[in-house]
């Protein structure tokens, strides 16, 4: 695992790399930015965004969270980081995608899985992974008898489905769907077999993408 330092000589090896602040991608990029997906994925370490779709700066807004979780719209005194990164990404950048992107060995999913926020009223933990505690109840009453490892893979996937569910809360985003202006997909990158999947609506299922 790399240090600060080790940073450093990859951020010196970025400026003078192709994609770097030198190169012909950037002398667009630093006109502004226009891109046509937000990505919302988990704070995983192993499940960089933009590393394990080949994209270049430019491609994604990203926003990671535990669990890739989306919140429902709340319009209370509280700080609402997501909703805030979803109105900038479809009222101003007008993406035409928004990709959630969860992924197995999830902690987030697993915490929500073993109870971490059952009871855990002051972890900001366990208030988070909260949101997706409709995606628990749904696996314990339709898996009650599957290994916790099948349980939190189903958690995992329903828990996306949720997070979708959740995007539509927001009337301006839902408007931009109905128009057909903005295209919602929900994906899941599995690290054990090195495979994604992405739902299909027609099948109810996640299916093989790559
Ligand atoms: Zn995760």
């Amino acid at each position: 695992m790399k240090d600060v330092q080790a940073f450093v000589a990859g951020f010196k090896r970025f400026q003078a790399g192709a994609v770097g602040p030198d190169s012909e991608l950037f002398r667009e990029l630093k006109q502004g930015q226009k891109p046509r997906t937000l990505l919302i994925g988990c704070s995983d370490s192993r499940v960089d965004p933009a590393i394990i779709t080949d994209c270049v700066p430019g491609d994604l807004f990203v926003v990671r969270k535990v669990a890739n979780l989306v919140p429902p719209c709340e319009t209370d005194s509280g700080y609402h980081g997501v909703s805030a990164a979803l109105e900038y990404a479809v009222c101003h950048l007008m993406v035409e995608h928004i990709i959630i992107l969860g992924h197995s060995q999830c902690g987030g999913i697993k915490g929500l899985m073993e109870g971490v926020c059952d009871c855990a009223t002051d972890s900001f933990i366990g208030k988070w992974v909260g949101i997706a505690k409709g995606a628990k109840e749904q696996v314990l009453r339709e898996l009650p008898e599957k290994s916790s490892e099948l349980q939190h893979r189903a958690c995992e996937q329903a828990a996306i489905l949720l997070s979708l569910e959740n995007l539509r809360t927001f009337s301006w985003l839902r408007q931009r769907v109905e128009e057909k202006a903005l295209l919602l997909h929900g994906w899941y990158y599995d690290l054990q077999t090195g495979t994604l999947s992405g739902y299909s609506s027609s099948s109810g299922k996640f299916e093989l993408l790559a």
